[in-house]
């Protein structure tokens, strides 16, 4: 037997897969990856595909690149890992300091943990426990929305509002007040943007005003709910977030753990309204996709309400235990060189600018309900009826059959239900770009016009 067939035998053997429906996985042709190399992942058999949602969403410059791979390798060189409980170490202080600096104002204080569901966990614990610090006991609940995702831990389930990832856990989850986000394709209220003024706004501002005592934080996805099916928001949606939060003295806290780290075209979505969350979670792109590592940043007015004496156990009494983990810190260090070094921002621009040109060709093809983007974040909405946007059913598995037929052609995507994403490395190259869409979008029209 091949090393490869061993290798794809014992997959399928041991490994349950995340997010997978394993009697499906079973029947195909499981995909070793073994390499990368910028925008490309390379398999074991030595096929090369583009990677089109970098990785899950956490790709920046592109893989191997030289200047985090070579901090990795210095940083393990000294200290592969010591804990944050109580002691320190120079990457995770060097970063706490950058991120401070390059988020918005006032967000000083940054807490680490390991992964975007974690971040959540610290951003809501942290909120909660706030406000029982400073004497306002009844503020035990939280404001979140339809659609949204923040992750599989408990905490983070509560907050969300897909039912398909949610709903069976409901039993085991806190109670929340969920507000509607705006969906404006299916819009839940029956409105149109932008006659409809953000209609939608109104059911937040109704929960607030009758429950603003009770309320700790609101958690939002900023400008996009990414894994709802990259669903944007109106422009100004979150500033008159904001500017609820604030008026009913509320903690807003943004989670940009997918939007973050250039993907929306700012370092952060939040810039794009010039809004200061109380509370900001990062994780994804944080380390250019190298390793996991996440960090919740709040104001020092939170940070000061956990100050105490050793006896008031006022302490936030929280950490995991690679919280901090030098090596990740030093990629992420890495990571934010390279975004000034090759000013990955500035050249970012005509990339979406090109990406937003192809799109437009997406519009006519037959299947194509809905073409959303913001930034590099991309979702292609396929229905079976596009005058009643009726989905197709899910027996069809669309969105699986069409990231198959991109793969057959060398490129790996992977859908939201039946919303195609596409999420490359903000690095790839204009050519690798349209290589990419003109993969997609044959792979769509292949398959949706095959089904008649
Ligand atoms: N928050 C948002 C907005 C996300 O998109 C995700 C993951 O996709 C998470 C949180 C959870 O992150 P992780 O999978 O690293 O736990």
């Amino acid at each position: 037997m091949t090393s490869q067939r061993r290798l794809e035998e014992a997959d399928k053997r041991y490994i349950w897969h995340p997010f997978t429906q394993m009697r499906d996985y079973q029947e195909m042709e499981p995909m070793i990856i073994n390499r990368g190399e910028g925008s490309y992942l390379v398999d074991i058999h030595g096929r090369r595909y583009l990677d089109g949602v970098s990785s899950l969403w956490v790709i920046v410059h592109g893989h191997r690149r030289e200047e985090i791979d070579r901090a990795i390798i210095e940083q393990v060189g000294k200290i592969s890992h010591s804990t944050l409980l109580g002691l320190s170490n120079p990457p995770a202080i060097e970063l706490a300091e950058q991120l401070a600096e390059i988020t918005p104002a006032g967000l000083e204080r940054v807490f680490y943990s390991d992964n975007g569901s974690t971040g959540c966990e610290v951003a809501l614990k942290m909120a909660f426990q706030y406000w029982q610090l400073r004497g306002e006991h009844k503020r035990t609940t939280f404001v979140s929305f339809s659609n949204a995702y923040h992750g599989d831990t408990l905490g983070a389930v509560s907050v969300g509002g897909i039912d398909l990832f949610h709903e069976t856990y409901r039993p085991l989850l806190f109670p929340v007040l969920q507000a509607e986000a705006p969906y404006c394709y299916r819009c839940p209220l029956g409105l149109t943007w932008p006659q409809c003024g953000m209609g939608c706004l109104e059911t937040l501002e109704q929960i607030l005003k009758d429950h603003h005592q009770e309320v700790a934080a609101l958690i939002i996805e900023p400008l996009v709910q990414g894994a709802a099916g990259m669903i944007t928001q109106p422009p100004g949606f979150l500033q008159r977030v904001r500017a609820l939060c604030t008026r009913y003295g509320v903690l807003m806290i943004a989670d940009e753990v997918a939007v973050g780290f250039g993907r929306t075209g700012r370092m952060f979505a939040c810039e794009h309204e010039g809004v200061r969350p109380d509370l900001m979670i990062l994780a994804k792109g944080i380390t250019g996709g190298y390793l996991p590592l996440a960090a919740t940043l709040t104001t020092d007015e939170v940070y000061r309400a956990f100050l105490g004496d050793y006896h008031e156990f006022k302490t936030f009494f929280h950490g995991h235990t690679y919280t901090g983990n030098p090596v990740a810190c030093a990629a992420a260090l890495a990571n934010l060189e390279v975004f000034e070094q090759d000013k990955t921002l500035e050249r970012l621009a005509p990339k979406i600018a090109l990406l937003t040109r192809r799109l437009e060709e997406f519009k006519d093809l037959s299947a194509v309900g809905d073409v959303r983007q913001r930034g590099f974040m991309t979702g292609i909405e396929l229905v079976a009826d596009k005058e009643t946007k009726a989905p197709f059913p899910p027996q069809e598995r669309m969105g699986v059959k069409v990231i198959l037929e991109a793969r057959k052609r060398g490129v790996i995507i992977r859908p939201l239900g039946d919303v195609i994403v596409i999420m490359p490395p903000l690095s790839i190259t204009e050519g690798e770009l349209e290589e990419l869409v003109a993969v997609i979008y044959q792979s769509i029209k292949t398959v949706t016009e095959g089904r008649g």
